[in-house]
């Protein structure tokens, strides 16, 4: 039985290699990988809610993980809640729509947050949105979506000119701020998306999102203490997803860095 099995396993581990190293076995898995990831249109198939979590770690280095990035997906909507740095690459290889996407909630604006807002109105824009990307928050969204839009202005030109107006037109590629305080809630159809205040003190303002579509519910906190308004809101959710940071290990990181002298590390953990 085992050297049966150990036989197939050579089998197939012979022609894996074949494939590998040869000109038409390399086509072929390149036109198996072209078909699966790219020329199928995103599939809803249910009347499902969906979340995915497209980013999850912290500003501090953490390999293959990409920072804060939460994805909501249903039939009729598709919203991104934050968008961390590498966030963008995980929405498109697992080829959600970005061309129907409704927007970006965003729960503050510490950098590991709001790094990728261009990156991922690009994606949306060469995919084909009809109209420009919104990006939703708290006061503060008009500055910072401001200065995005100044900072991409030459490269919305450039795309522009490269691939002509009628299919990349410029006016789609700027970012549109839209305030969404803490109390307000915004409702497309049977979704609706509530902004409850967040304790991420000394930052302020700092948001998190309830999002409920039919009798479902799920609740997004970005960066926040445990605070009653939270207690409050996350009271019958389906879904809690709240960034969490571990004192014992953080306390443990410093002191390693303090012995090590390296002061600078020490207060940057
Ligand atoms: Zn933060």
């Amino acid at each position: 039985m085992v050297r049966a099995v150990l036989i197939i396993l050579a089998i197939v581990l012979g022609i894996i290699a074949f494939a590998l190293n040869n000109k038409s076995g390399q086509l072929f898995l390149l036109d198996t990988g072209i078909k699966q990831v790219l020329a199928q249109d995103y599939q809803h198939g249910d009347d499902s809610l969906r979340v995915l979590v497209c980013g999850s770690s912290s500003p501090l280095p953490a390999a293959g993980r990409a920072q804060g990035c939460i994805a909501i997906i249903t039939p009729e909507h598709f919203f991104v809640i934050d968008s961390g740095a590498g966030s963008t690459s995980n929405l498109q290889s697992v080829n959600l729509p970005l061309n129907r996407l409704d927007g970006v909630l965003v729960t503050h604006f510490h950098s590991d947050h709001i790094a990728e807002l261009y990156e991922v109105n690009l994606g949306c824009w060469v995919g084909g949105r009809p109209a420009p990307m919104k990006v939703y928050g708290p006061k503060g969204i008009k500055k910072v979506i401001s200065g995005i839009n100044q900072t991409y202005e030459l490269d919305v030109q450039y795309r522009t000119e490269h691939h002509g107006e009628a299919f990349m037109p410029a006016k789609l590629a700027v970012l549109q701020p839209v305030r969404l305080d803490a109390g307000e809630a915004l409702t497309l159809g049977s979704l609706k998306i509530t902004s409850f205040s967040a304790d991420h003190s000394p930052t302020s303002p700092a948001v998190s999102y309830k999002i409920e579509y039919k009798d479902r519910k799920v609740v997004v906190t970005g960066d926040t203490n445990v605070t009653a308004t939270l207690a409050g809101q996350v009271k019958g959710v389906d879904l809690l997803l709240t960034d969490a940071l571990s004192q014992p290990i953080l306390n443990r990181m410093i002191a390693g860095a303090t012995e090590a002298s390296r002061t600078r590390g020490a207060k940057n953990s």
